[in-house]
């Protein structure tokens, strides 16, 4: 078992701590040939999706990752991560590797509460403390998406095959169950 974490920027080395926390090995991927066909799972992190999607795009990683996705490599995108998923961004011209049929709104929670945490109540899960940070919601979602957890009306954690995205952070607290989650999906277990 082995997940590899895109490590442009942002908050992959959280993602690191807690798959080891879960004895499960990851490998940081940086560049082109980091990327190969041994991964179980993939993490795109929080951060910068514009920063983000920009150096994938420049190392060539787009094409690859956005094939692999499609032919069912499993992916948990966490805030950043959701919104490069994504196949629409309502407030942006621009989209990443647009395999999540889910159109989402980035910074959709303004600058005044940019960042704050809530107890929500995520599917399969159980009440989680989620932490947002300047963080995306999912406007609508297509019938194949199934919704795991809502905030203020907006869905926020959302599940399709072998996609995972929450809008929060998971990876910021000291709670493994959405790890332990998507571990089990990347097993193909669930
Ligand atoms: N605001 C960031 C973006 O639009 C996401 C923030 C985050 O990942 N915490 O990409």
């Amino acid at each position: 078992m082995k997940i590899g974490i895109f490590a442009f920027q942002g908050a992959f080395a959280e993602h690191a701590r807690a798959f080891a926390e879960l004895g499960v090995q990851t490998t940081e991927i940086r560049r082109r040939e980091h990327f190969h066909q041994s991964f179980d799972g993939v993490v795109l992190p929080g951060g910068e999706s514009t920063v983000q999607g920009k150096l994938m795009r420049e190392e060539n990683l787009l094409e690859p990752l956005r094939r692999a996705v499609q032919e069912g490599l499993p992916a948990f995108g966490t805030c950043a991560g959701l919104i490069l998923l994504a196949k629409k961004i309502s407030n942006d011209g621009n989209a990443y590797l647009g395999t999540m049929d889910i159109t989402v709104k980035r910074n959709a929670y303004g600058r005044q509460i940019g960042s704050f945490r809530s107890e929500l109540e995520v599917k399969e899960i159980g009440n989680f403390p989620a932490v947002f940070i300047r963080a995306p919601y999912i406007e609508s979602a297509g019938k194949d998406v199934k919704i795991l957890a809502e905030y203020g009306g907006k869905a926020v954690a959302a599940r399709q095959a072998h996609m995972l995205v929450t809008a929060f952070h998971p990876e910021l607290t000291d709670d493994l169950r959405i790890h332990a989650y998507f571990t089990e999906l990347a097993r193909g277990r669930i």
